[in-house]
């Protein structure tokens, strides 16, 4: 099933890509891979993926240890400052930096790692009360302090756009994201490159593509539905 998905999500992106001009290497897949056991995710590295992602500190630090160590893991969720330190070694780009303050405590661990930790600025472009991440108004002066941190790099910009039923309804938010990227791109702030644009996900993903995106997260239609027990 998993082996289908992919070449199901693997031939809509080539599509999208093709709709949009661009070539499929500038995209990467992320196989979403949240609340399934790590034999799932062997399943799907078989099949060639190697970009993974997590929502929680301690899913990855599970899998970690048990998975092939090339695989990417990218951490996706909303991070807690005092759980930085459980995976600065563990993960290849951290999605979701909301704030200077946790900004700082990326910097802290990462200096103490000796090493730069790439991330990304997420913005909550479509103003939902639910959601994290800033408001696009305030993002070019936190990408301008956080760029400040010798250890922080920011790669980019992330956004985790409504649910919805009609893909369509996102694209705006999709625009609007990619046009800050640019946007900030033009001022040519050390330190910060706006090269990646995390957007998209399974109900959504080919819009986000045909916008710009750089890197699509996609958990359900690569696992299936997720099932949340307490
Ligand atoms: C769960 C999750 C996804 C994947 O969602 P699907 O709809 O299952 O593809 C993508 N991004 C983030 C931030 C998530 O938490």
């Amino acid at each position: 099933m998993i082996e289908e998905n992919i070449k199901q999500v693997e031939d809509n992106i080539a599509k999208a890509c093709e709709r949009a001009n661009r070539d499929r290497s500038e995209v990467t897949l992320i196989c979403v891979s949240k609340t399934k056991p790590a034999s799932m995710v062997e399943e799907a590295y078989k099949t060639g993926q190697r970009n993974f992602g997590e929502n929680k500190v301690q899913e990855i630090n599970d899998k970690y240890p048990i998975l092939p160590d090339d695989i990417k893991w990218h951490l996706i969720g909303h991070l807690q400052r005092n759980k930085v330190k459980y995976i600065i070694n563990k993960v290849h780009l951290i999605h979701s930096v909301d704030s200077i303050r946790l900004a700082e405590q990326i910097q802290h661990e990462a200096e103490k790692a000796d090493k730069v930790m790439n991330i990304l600025v997420q913005v909550n472009v479509a103003n939902e009360d639910t959601k994290f991440g800033l408001q696009v108004s305030e993002t070019e002066d936190v990408v301008r302090e956080i760029a400040k941190m010798p250890n922080v790099h920011i790669c980019g910009l992330m956004t985790i756009a409504p649910f919805t039923d009609d893909p369509e309804t996102n694209r705006v938010f999709f625009r609007k994201l990619k046009q800050l990227s640019v946007d900030i791109k033009s001022k040519n702030i050390d330190n910060v490159s706006m090269d990646c644009l995390s957007m998209g996900m399974t109900g959504d993903y080919q819009v986000a593509i045909e916008e710009g995106a750089t890197l699509v997260r996609v958990g359900t239609g690569i696992f299936g539905e997720r099932i949340y027990n307490k």
